[in-house]
């Protein structure tokens, strides 16, 4: 809480200012009903027309004076909190994408999309009902109290009377009804997530024929929605309605005791009439409180969340190092790692590429092949081991200047909705020839049959072109700004083999001083690398060139005979 309240800190002139205007408007208000039992009881019965006019017309300067200054501190309130959150997410936003991939697997993606959604909107409710009714409701409640005592003590006694009644309503509804649209919200994100599933795999739930469970899968969720919405709408049902009633009775018994005041000559009319609103004014800012301590917990346990990711420390601190004269370009020695700290995903891993030369990385699913690349992108940090590129340790190397040296073309990397020129280009600045040229070293060629060629639009997530097509456009991206380093995770999966071969041809002939690391399902993908590395389970099975591998690794040997053996 207190580094969300330090947002607030640079309003607080602000807001002390919107605090007096909001007091002033409340005390104004608050007066009018003493003022109308004046006129009802001293200046009407006197009558003395001049003075009627003169007081009514005092009394509309006042509700004027009330409404205007309520306007106007309302409408600073709204801008102070809307300033305050918007900085906040802002600066929430900015902490994010510069969490380390270890930090966002730990809050987990989803947990930090509704932290910056959600938690930030309760947050802003907070601050926004916290300055219209923080000040308002206290002042209506104790100020209205405090003159209802001098008005008449005796009716002040029925008001005392139905304030446990009250009280129990309100507790009720914090109790039961909050929870429950809670449960509400809940369900709706669980439906939420259902629905973008569906839509998202819709061809591979087609595919599999699971349209039946998907829908029964729905269906649940759907009802369960519809249960707690049920269970929330009774309470709210049952809530409002009784706390009306509360407040009606009180009135008439109000009216009642106050009539056979006034026959007894005890008090006027006109007390009675004012006492009417300030028994309305107690119990409606009472309910007011009430709602403003659910929306505190919220705010609290709100700005708690966000407070979690705003302190999470700098996990990839640059440290220096001594930087080693060698000419490897790329080196990992006795590299281990594990994401979760119990299973080791890579072990002892070691190679080393001078430069332009070309690492190939085969193995099986889950052997720790994008691992490698993960790691030498520093996107996590080994636990044991080094790597160094160009001699310098990767932690002290700064990020800007580490990920200037890569292109990177990721397992299932993403296009967006965009012109296939932006895709190419990504922010760089490059000129057209540089984006030209790189689509036709990646092969790219169906752009020129496309009828706006670069700026054909690409539907989100590149959904309008084939597999084959995506990784062509990825790999021009990798290629565009002629990178020190090339990575390659699995991008050659879906071309066929002529199209794999054009590419590789491409890639030897115009980058030859370029250091690549390609991990490939096809032998064939790899063979002509200068080294192969063999993966299983995080460890290397096998490492040399193609024909020593086809000698000292049977494992290698094995894939090897499988896909040519297909093939032919
Ligand atoms: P692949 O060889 O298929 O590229 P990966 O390097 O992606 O394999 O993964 C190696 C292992 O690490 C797998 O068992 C995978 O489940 C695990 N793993 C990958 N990414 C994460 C992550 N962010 N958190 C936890 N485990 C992970
Ligand atoms: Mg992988």
């Amino acid at each position: 809480m207190r580094k969300v309240l330090g947002y607030a800190l640079p309003h607080v002139p602000a807001i002390s200012l919107q605090f007096i205007i909001k007091f002033g408007g409340t005390v104004i208000e608050l007066l009018l009903p003493s003022m109308l039992s004046i006129i009802l009881d001293d200046i009407a019965p006197s009558g003395d027309m001049n003075r009627v006019y003169l007081w009514g017309a005092l009394m509309v300067l006042c509700a004027a004076a009330a409404a205007v200054t309520n306007i106007a501190a309302n409408v600073m309130a709204t801008r102070i909190s809307r300033d305050i959150t918007e900085k906040l997410r802002h600066d929430l936003f900015v902490k994010t994408a510069y969490l380390s991939c270890r930090q966002a697997d730990k809050f987990t993606i989803p947990s930090l999309n509704s932290r910056l959604t959600a938690d930030t909107y309760n947050i802003h409710q907070m601050l926004d009902r916290m300055q219209r009714m923080g000040i308002r409701a206290p002042i209506q409640l104790i100020g209205g109290v405090f003159i209802a005592m001098l008005l008449d003590p005796a009716l002040t006694m029925i008001l005392v009377a139905t304030l446990p009644v009250l009280a129990a309503i309100i507790w009720f509804i914090s109790k039961k009804g909050v929870p429950a649209y809670d449960s509400v919200q809940q369900a709706l994100d669980k439906m939420v997530r259902k629905v973008q599933e569906n839509m998202t795999g819709v061809r591979v739930i087609k595919a599999l024929s699971r349209t039946e469970y998907e829908k029964q899968k729905f269906e649940e969720i759907n009802r369960l929605k519809y249960e707690r919405e049920k269970r929330a709408g009774i309470i709210m049902a049952v809530s409002n309605p009784s706390l009306n009633l509360i407040l009606n009775c009180g009135l008439a018994v109000v009216i009642i005791v106050g009539a056979y005041r006034v026959n007894g000559g005890m008090t006027q009319p006109g007390k009675i009439v004012a006492f009417l609103s300030y028994f309305t004014m107690i119990l409606t800012s009472l309910i007011m409180v009430s709602r403003l301590f659910v929306l505190y917990t919220k705010g609290v346990a709100s700005a708690r969340r966000i407070e979690e990711v705003l302190s999470a420390g700098e996990e990839m601190e640059v440290i220096p190092g001594e930087r080693e004269e060698t000419d490897n370009h790329i080196e990992f020695r006795s590299v281990s790692f594990s994401y979760n700290k119990k299973i080791e995903n890579l072990s002892d891993v070691s190679f080393s590429l001078k430069r332009g030369e070309t690492l190939g990385i085969i193995g099986p699913m889950g052997s720790g092949k994008s691992t490698v690349l993960n790691l030498l992108l520093r996107f996590y940090d080994a636990d044991k081991g080094e790597i160094r590129i160009s001699g310098e340790d990767v932690r002290s190397i700064p990020p800007g200047e580490l990920r200037g040296k890569f292109g990177v073309v990721f397992q299932n990397d993403f296009l967006f909705a965009d012109t296939i020129r932006e895709n190419i280009n990504f922010g760089r600045g490059l000129s057209d020839d540089a984006i030209l040229r790189a689509a036709e070293q990646a092969q790219a060629d169906f752009i020129a049959d496309k009828e706006e060629s670069f700026d054909t639009l690409l539907a989100v997530g590149g959904a309008n072109l084939s597999g084959g097509q995506k990784q062509r456009l990825l790999i021009a991206r990798a290629l565009a700004a002629r990178p020190e380093i090339l990575l390659l995770d699995d991008c050659s999966s879906a071309l066929d083999y002529k199209t794999d071969a054009g590419l590789r041809r491409a890639l030897s002939r115009e980058f030859g001083d370029t250091t690549a690391v390609i991990i490939a399902q096809r032998v064939s993908s790899v063979m002509g690398a200068d080294k192969i590395m063999v993966l299983e389970d995080g460890r290397v099975a096998g490492y040399g060139t193609h024909e020593e591998l086809l000698e000292t690794c049977s494992g290698y040997r094995e894939i090897f005979e499988i896909q040519m053996g297909r093939r032919g």
